[in-house]
C-alpha cells in the first residue's frame, strides 16, 4: 500500500476479511479476544504473537484507523485515543520525567495551553513559548532539559503558520523530539514528518471525522516513541473506543474530497471578507494578504477551512455578529459539514487570562470560522446579513 496515492490509501488499507467476506469493515464491539490454549495465552501476553488480547490495548477496528493514519502521515506506527487530549496528554505524560522542559509555540489548542500551564507544574515540567512571528527567539529558548519542541499550524484560533521546516532544523540540531499537532491541517494538507517532525497528533474529532458525530485521537511517528506511548497508553486507558474507530475509518475514506470543498469554500468567502467594510483584519493561510502566506504556500496543499476574522467594534460587535447570524452555527467544534462560528475570547480560550489571550493572538473582537460544506453562497449570504446587521 505504500505505493498508493494519499487517497487510495485512505480506503484502501483494510483489516483481514473475516468469514463472511464483507465488502466494508465491520464492527468488532468486544472488550476482549479469546486464546487457543494457555501457550497462545502465555505467548500473547509475552507479545511473542502480535495479536488483539484486550479492546484497551487494540482491537481491529482501532487497529484500521490508525494504520490508515500512519500511511496517511507517512509514519511508522501510531496508536488511538479516546478524544485529541487524550493522545496530546499521552504523549507527553508518556515520553518526559520530572525536570523535563518543553518549547512550544504561544498559541496552542485552549486545553493543552491549561496542560501546560496547570498540569505539568506539578510534575516539575515546565514550558517556554515562544511567539509565532518571531521564531528566531526557540534557539534562546531551549536549555539542556528541553526535551520536546511542540507547535499546531495552522494555530487555534488564530490561524497563523509556522515554518516547518525550520522547526525540523532545530529540532534535529539540539537532539529534540518534534511533535507537531496537526489537527487544523490534516494529512491530506500537510505532512510533518516530511519536514523532521517525530511524532503527529490529532484530533480526529474535527475534519477526520468531519462529520461533527464522534470525539477521537491519534498520535502518529517513530516507532520506539509509539512504543513507549502505546505502553503508557496500555496502562492507563485512554483508548479510543472500537465504535468510535470504525466510524472514523470510514470517514477517513471521504477525507480527500471533503477537505478539497472545505478548502475551495473557505477560500471563497475569505475573499468575500477581505473586502467587507465591517470587518477590520482577517486572516486566512492562502490569502496573500495572510502574515506568513510564503510559508503557507510551502508546506500547504490547500489553506485549510478555519478563517480568523476580527470585526470592526471589538467585543461589542462581535457578540452582535454572533446574536445575528441565522443559519450557521454556534459551536465550540470545528470541522464539520455544518458551518461554525465561535468566539475563542468568551469560549475556548476563556481559562486564559486576558494579557494571555492577547499575547496568543486572541483579541477581544476575535472571530473564528469553521468553514463547512453547504453552498457557500448561502454561507456568504448568513454571514454578511449577520456583519451588516
Ligand atoms: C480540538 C482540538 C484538540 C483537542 O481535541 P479533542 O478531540 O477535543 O480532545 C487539540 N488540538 C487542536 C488543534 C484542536 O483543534
Amino acid at each position: 500500500m505504500s505505493d498508493k496515492n494519499f487517497e487510495t490509501k485512505a480506503i484502501r488499507t483494510q483489516i483481514e476479511r473475516s468469514q463472511f467476506q464483507e465488502h466494508s469493515t465491520p464492527l468488532y464491539l468486544t472488550s476482549s479476544f479469546v486464546f487457543e490454549d494457555a501457550e497462545d495465552m502465555r505467548a500473547s501476553f509475552s507479545e511473542e504473537k502480535e495479536r488483539n488480547i484486550y479492546s484497551r490495548f487494540s482491537n481491529p477496528n482501532t487497529s484500521e484507523f490508525v494504520e490508515k493514519v500512519v500511511k496517511m502521515e507517512g509514519a511508522e506506527e501510531g496508536y488511538a485515543f479516546a478524544t485529541g487530549m487524550a493522545a496530546i496528554f499521552s504523549t507527553f505524560a508518556a515520553l518526559l520525567n520530572s525536570g523535563d522542559h518543553i518549547v512550544s509555540v504561544r498559541a496552542v489548542f485552549g486545553s493543552t495551553h491549561t496542560l501546560f500551564t496547570k498540569y505539568f507544574p506539578k510534575w516539575n515540567i515546565e514550558t517556554s513559548y515562544f511567539d509565532i512571528n518571531n521564531p528566531s527567539e526557540i534557539e534562546a529558548l531551549i536549555k539542556p532539559s528541553t526535551k520536546i519542541l511542540y507547535a499546531e499550524s495552522p494555530t487555534n484560533p488564530g490561524v497563523d503558520i509556522i515554518d516547518l521546516e525550520l522547526l525540523g532544523e532545530i529540532a534535529k540540531k539540539h537532539h529534540l523530539l518534534l511533535v507537531i499537532d496537526n489537527c487544523f491541517a490534516t494529512p491530506y494538507i500537510q505532512q510533518p514528518i516530511s519536514y523532521g517532525a517525530d511524532l503527529v497528533i490529532h484530533s480526529a474529532t474535527k475534519l477526520m471525522d468531519g462529520q461533527g458525530r464522534v470525539l477521537g485521537g491519534v498520535v502518529v511517528g517513530k516507532a520506539d516513541l509509539i512504543r513507549e506511548i502505546y505502553l503508557f497508553s496500555r496502562n492507563t486507558g485512554p483508548a479510543l473506543s472500537p465504535f468510535n474507530a470504525w466510524v472514523l475509518s470510514k470517514s477517513l475514506e471521504t477525507l480527500a474530497v471533503r477537505v478539497d470543498r472545505h478548502c475551495e469554500n473557505a477560500l471563497k468567502l475569505a475573499e468575500f471578507l477581505e473586502n467587507h467594510k465591517q470587518v477590520s483584519t482577517i486572516k486566512y493561510p492562502f490569502l496573500p494578504s495572510h502574515p506568513q502566506y510564503k510559508i503557507a504556500k510551502k508546506q500547504m496543499k490547500l489553506g485549510g477551512n478555519i478563517i480568523a476574522i476580527e470585526v470592526k467594534g471589538a467585543l461589542e460587535a462581535g457578540k452582535k455578529f454572533l446574536n445575528a447570524i441565522k443559519m450557521c452555527s454556534l459551536s465550540a467544534n470545528l470541522g464539520d459539514t455544518r458551518t461554525i462560528v465561535t468566539h475563542p475570547a468568551s469560549t475556548t480560550h476563556s481559562k486564559l487570562t486576558t494579557d494571555e489571550q492577547l499575547a496568543a493572538g486572541i483579541t477581544p473582537g476575535l472571530v473564528r470560522i469553521s468553514v463547512g460544506l453547504e453552498n457557500v453562497n448561502d454561507v456568504i449570504n448568513d454571514i454578511n446579513q449577520a456583519l451588516n446587521s
